[in-house]
Formats: C-alpha cells, sequence, structure tokens
C-alpha cells in the first residue's frame, strides 16, 4: 500500500476520498492520525489553499500529502460562499448554521443556480515544484428546504437535476461518480502513476 496523508480533518470528506483511492492501493492517513493541526486557509481562490494545506501535511509528515479544498458557488450571491463555505456562518463550524444563512441570504432570489467546486492537489513532498492539481464542478440549484439525511455540508440543500434529488438523497456511490470531488478525483487518478 503507498501511504497518503490527507490534508483534512472532515471525516465525511475523508471517506469519499478513500473509497476513491483505497481500491487504487493507496492507505489515506488523516493528518489528525499523524498529530497535524490543520493548516490556515487564508487565500481568495480554491486552488491557494489547496496547496497551502497539502504543502502543510507533507512537511508535517514527511509522506505524499493531498488536500482537497472545496466549496459552494452561488450565482445569485457573486460565487459565495465560495472559499468561505466551510465557515460561512462564522465560528465554530456549523453546517445547520450555514445552511441557514444561505437560505436567508437566497431569500427572494428567483436565480437558484449554484456549483460545487473542488480543488484537489497532490504533493510528492513539501517542497514539490510540480504537484499534481485536479478540478471538478458539480451544477445544481439550491431548494428553498432541506432534504434527505447523508451528505454533509450543503447536501441538503443542494438539488441535483438529472437525479431528482439532493446531494444528501443520493446514495454514497452515486455522489462519488457525480460530485465536484469524484471527478477531480478521476482526473487525479488519471494522473497518479506519475507518482
Ligand atoms: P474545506 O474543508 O475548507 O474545503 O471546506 C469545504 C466546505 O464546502 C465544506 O465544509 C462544506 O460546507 C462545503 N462542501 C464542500 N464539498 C461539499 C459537498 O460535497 N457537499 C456539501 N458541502 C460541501
Amino acid at each position: 500500500m503507498k501511504k497518503l496523508v490527507l490534508a483534512s480533518n472532515n471525516a465525511k470528506k475523508m471517506k469519499e476520498l478513500d473509497a476513491l483511492l483505497a481500491p487504487l492501493g493507496f492507505e489515506i492517513i488523516p493528518q489528525v492520525q499523524l498529530g497535524i493541526a490543520e493548516a490556515e486557509e487564508p487565500f481568495g481562490t480554491f486552488i491557494e489553499n489547496a496547496l497551502a494545506k497539502a504543502r502543510h501535511a507533507a512537511r508535517h509528515s514527511g509522506l505524499p500529502a493531498l488536500a482537497d479544498d472545496s466549496g459552494l458557488c452561488v450565482r445569485a450571491l457573486g460565487g459565495a460562499p465560495g472559499v468561505f463555505s466551510a465557515r460561512y456562518a462564522g465560528e465554530p463550524k456549523s453546517d445547520a448554521r450555514n445552511n441557514e444563512k444561505l437560505l436567508a441570504d437566497l431569500a427572494g432570489h428567483d436565480d437558484r443556480r449554484a456549483h460545487f467546486v473542488s480543488l484537489l492537489v497532490l504533493v510528492r513532498n513539501a517542497d514539490d515544484p510540480q504537484p499534481i492539481i485536479a478540478e471538478g464542478e458539480w451544477h445544481g440549484e439550491i431548494l428553498t428546504t432541506p432534504r434527505g439525511a447523508d451528505g454533509f455540508g450543503y447536501d441538503p440543500l443542494f438539488y441535483v437535476p438529472s437525479c431528482c434529488q439532493t446531494a444528501a438523497e443520493l446514495d454514497a456511490a452515486t455522489k462519488n461518480r457525480l460530485s465536484h470531488r469524484g471527478q477531480a478525483m478521476q482526473q487525479l487518478i488519471a494522473r497518479l502513476p506519475a507518482l
């Protein structure tokens, strides 16, 4: 098994990525298991934050590291919550409060179009000059009331027209096949022999 540190403490994100990478012979080690704290995410773009997280995990573990920086971009809100998705309603992070704030901010808007973005960055070491980078997008609409109990984050409000379900109503395999993270992961996997 090839060891890969995952630069995230989000257990549900971890589960999604593990399902995609374990069959390929990668042992995913969450950074928290190695006592590595979450990196700062001070940047205005997903790519910069993902790179910072991956380098941080590689530097503190001495292992190759994979980071995902992801978020929800809502058209009528000019792309918000974007890179602030995890903490949209402030500290401490709360999916429930984030969803409430999203509904409040979108009240009265007819345009409910939104997409998730995932930027995956894999570094072979902390100073890797050529990180492997992949990007996925998943388009849908924001409902006015939450539906479904699976997934995490904004999934209960994210309606996927092609499935007539929210992301929180989809089974895990279907979400992994369609989602921003699943798409980015497929691109990344295609480039893994370069490791
Ligand atoms: P990150 O851990 O800094 O990348 O924060 C990503 C945030 O974006 C999460 O905390 C969620 O609020 C949101 N997000 C990213 N991916 C998903 C997803 O697949 N479903 C629902 N929300 C997501």
